[in-house]
């Protein structure tokens, strides 16, 4: 058990057993990239659609799930699966393409979930009809890119939307009873202190059903390699993180699931800053920070509340 309400310990009492996700890829593409908003996508999105080990696109759904279950249940020996669709804007498209695929999902026992990584601004009225439809019969969240609230580096990052769309989309989802979760990144360029702190307290004033933090890193095959290469912005430190990410979980809503606490960059491809490519190592710190700092491991009457809340 955690001392913070973890992804591993939410699913494990929910399913009773280990639940891993299957990072799939859809085909999807982004209006962020297509030409429609912008080519440039994102300036940290790499080529992949900012999801690097998504499978392999040529394959159908169906035999992206078998081989990853394949390969995860020798690893985790897990019995419970969750399809993740990470890469580009998910649901992106005509209705009927979203639907072929979604639809493969469903029917399947063998998963018991479905996050699906999209957009605020591709999240229409037929979509959202159909997600609720979807998620009346199987456990479905989104996975909302907010990185930041402030407009000025929305702007500078090229999100392509503002603030107030992700802001009206997600009580939009709120009211329309659609779990989603908020991934935010510490430390983008010319952010500090005060930012971080908006963008926590965004998230806890919103109360969503779960968030992922990193930290930003520099990949090289993307726009914002050569920003930095140009400009030698500061990049967070590993404390920095350390504190804010301490400082992110102390201020989660008591219910909101923590489903990431670092980046987990393709190494191959990672240039700055080096100190998240050891992932565990960092996790560690934080896990002996929270002890430190006498965090309270969660029980599993914690976690029963949690879930009693959302599920
Ligand atoms: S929304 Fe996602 S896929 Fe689209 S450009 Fe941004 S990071 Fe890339």
């Amino acid at each position: 058990m955690r001392r913070f309400l973890s992804f591993n310990d939410f699913f494990k009492e929910y399913f009773n057993g280990k639940t891993v996700k299957l990072s799939l890829d859809g085909g999807f593409t982004c209006p962020n990239r297509d030409g429609t908003l912008s080519k440039r996508g994102c300036i940290f999105c790499t080529d992949k659609g900012s999801g690097e080990f998504a499978g392999n696109r040529c394959e159908s759904i169906s035999e992206q799930i078998d081989s990853q279950k394949d390969f995860l249940l020798k690893k985790w020996k897990a019995q419970n699966f969750i399809a993740y669709f990470q890469n580009f804007t998910n649901t992106y498209g005509d209705l009927n393409s979203i639907k072929s695929i979604y639809d493969e999902v469903i029917k399947r026992d063998d998963i018991k979930g479905i996050s699906i990584a999209t957009r605020c601004d591709c999240l229409d009225k037929e979509v959202l009809k159909y997600l609720k439809e979807l998620s009346e019969e199987k456990l479905l969240w989104l996975e909302l890119g907010m990185q930041t609230t402030n407009e000025k580096t929305i702007k500078l990052i090229n999100r392509g939307y503002s603030h107030k769309v992700f802001d009206e989309k997600v009580n939009e989802l709120k009211e329309n009873n659609i779990l989603f979760l908020i991934h935010a990144i510490f430390g983008l360029p010319y952010e500090n202190k005060t930012d971080y702190i908006d963008t926590i307290n965004y998230i806890k004033n919103i109360y969503p059903f779960g968030v992922k933090f990193h930290n930003l890193y520099i990949c090289k095959n993307t726009d914002i390699y050569n920003m930095y290469r140009k400009e030698n912005f500061d990049l967070m430190t590993r404390e920095d993180y350390i504190e804010t990410i301490i400082y992110a979980i102390s201020n989660m809503p008591k219910n909101t699931v923590i489903h990431r606490i670092t980046g987990d960059p393709d190494k191959r491809s990672l240039f700055e800053p080096k100190w998240c490519a050891d992932k565990l190592s960092v996790i560690s710190e934080i896990d002996k920070e929270l002890k430190n700092r006498n965090f309270d491991v969660k029980t599993k009457e914690d976690i029963k509340e949690a879930i009693d809340y959302w599920l």
